[in-house]
């Protein structure tokens, strides 16, 4: 597929935008999502600076070929046939992280678990919560990523992010409208290029005491030997998924490699050789059972690609 009328001269021009070695052609997405599961993607191309990330949009939109900024892949469901356009990767070039007295910038890329271990080390309090989420920080900034009682939106300052006009804003927190798994940058298109935190200074073996006790928790209760994207759906109010789940007799529920966990029924699991598809399969089967037996609609907390 990369070598469609339209992607021939657009891969030629993000070469010369990023670099011959950080343009790959039909990558499997399956090595960049935590699923483990999804057909390559026609283009697969690593910024390695903000600037980067602005001109490889701004080509793909002119040659109008879809594209698709990607972090750790870790809430993403990609089709087995893959994804035709460009996936636009941070995770390998945007990893930076300066810190600045009690504020930590971290550039889009960084993943947050590094985050919070950073903080840590530093003796700054605030990113606890983070340390078991395997995402972007640019993706915890789209999805306002939380647990545990923490979520992005209370220690977040400020974004530098990219607007639909190619134009570089740093966004306070409260013009990014951040709600339950929701944000300005998600109903804008925006692209998050980094992040400051807003941390406070705390004692560094009760932050790691914290910290321990939260991925205490994680390992007790989630199947984290396994491929997933986490909670495959959002919690509909009034209600926790993962007991709507459990109470249709759902737990274990299997279509070819995928399965309801039988250790968290909250999560879609890869037992090994998923397709999409099974995934797929079983996300359906959980809403309508769901639905038919207590009249609520699952809504997929998990996003679909290709
Ligand atoms: C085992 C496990 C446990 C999890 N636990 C939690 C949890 O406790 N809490 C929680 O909130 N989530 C949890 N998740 C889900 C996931 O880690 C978070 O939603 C995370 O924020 C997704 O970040 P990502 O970088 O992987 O995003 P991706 O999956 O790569 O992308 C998700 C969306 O974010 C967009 N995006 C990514 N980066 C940017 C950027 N820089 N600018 C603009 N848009 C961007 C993408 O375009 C896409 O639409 C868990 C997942 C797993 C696998």
């Amino acid at each position: 597929m990369s070598n469609t009328e339209s992607e021939r001269p657009l891969a030629w021009k993000l070469r010369s935008i990023v670099g011959e070695e950080n343009v790959l052609a039909d990558e499997p997405m399956s090595e960049h999502t935590t699923f483990g599961v999804g057909g390559p993607a026609d283009l697969f191309v690593i910024p390695e600076s903000f600037d980067e990330v602005r001109d490889v949009l701004r080509a793909c939109d002119e040659a109008g070929v879809e594209r698709f900024v990607l972090g750790r892949g870790s809430d993403l469901l990609v089709s087995d046939a893959g994804y035709r356009g460009v996936i636009v990767a941070l995770t390998e070039g945007l990893v930076g992280v300066t810190v600045d007295g009690t504020e930590m910038t971290c550039q889009a890329g960084v993943d947050l678990r590094e985050a919070s271990e950073m903080a840590c080390e530093l003796g700054l309090t605030g990113l606890e919560f983070a340390c078991g989420i395997p995402g972007s920080v640019g993706g915890a900034c789209f999805m306002n990523a939380g647990a545990y009682g923490g979520c992005t939106a209370d220690v977040l300052k400020c974004a530098r992010v990219l607007m639909p006009d190619g134009s570089q804003v740093t966004l306070g927190v409260d013009e990014l409208d951040l709600g339950y798994r929701h944000s300005r940058v998600h109903d804008e298109g925006l692209v998050v290029l980094s992040a400051t935190f807003a941390l406070e200074k705390g004692d560094p073996e009760k932050i790691r005491a914290t910290m321990d006790d939260l991925m205490r928790q994680r390992e007790e209760k989630q199947p984290l030997d396994l491929g997933s994207a986490g909670s495959t759906f959002k919690r509909p109010e009034g209600y926790f998924a993962g007991k709507l789940i459990m109470d249709a007799g759902l737990q274990g529920y299997q279509v070819g490699g995928a399965a309801v966990s039988k250790k968290h029924a909250g999560f879609v699991v890869n037992l090994g050789d998923a397709t999409a598809a099974d995934v797929h399969a079983v996300i359906e089967h959980v809403q309508d059972e769901v639905e038919r037996q207590f009249g609520v609609r699952l809504e997929p907390e998990v996003r679909f690609l290709g």
